[in-house]
């Protein structure tokens, strides 16, 4: 756990959330501003900034996430009508929350921006 890291709080429940899934590996609950009709988001239990810290042994992790993403599109109704799946990195992405997160966007046609 990092200290003052807000997605760690949420991790070890010192913050709440909407959780919707959560594993040995991950936890997802809703964005607390969401930006379409579903916004969760996905983040690993382990700490890591952002994909520039991202490493070799955290691909199998970085695989779960994208894989139960789609489970969790999939369980939220989302599967036929469609979602973007987006993961910010630094300030030209506009990241704000420097503990990676996958966001499932989705719920109308969205443009081309974060929602
Ligand atoms: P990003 O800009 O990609 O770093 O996304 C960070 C996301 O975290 C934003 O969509 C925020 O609305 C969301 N967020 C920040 N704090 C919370 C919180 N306490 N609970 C849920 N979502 C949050």
């Amino acid at each position: 756990m990092v200290q003052d890291c807000i997605f760690c709080k949420i991790v070890a429940g010192e913050i709440p959330s909407k959780q919707v899934y959560a594993d040995d590996l991950i936890i997802a609950f809703h964005d607390i501003s969401p930006q379409a009709p579903t916004h969760i988001l996905v983040i690993p239990r382990k700490h890591i900034s952002d994909m520039n810290e991202a490493s070799a042994e955290d691909q199998a992790l970085l695989g779960h996430m994208m894989l139960r993403a789609g489970e969790i599109a999939a369980e939220a109704g989302l599967a036929e009508s469609g979602y973007r799946l987006a993961l910010n990195t630094g300030p030209d992405a506009r990241q704000s929350v420097f503990h990676i997160h996958l966001h499932i966007l989705g719920g109308r046609r969205l443009t081309g921006q974060m929602g």
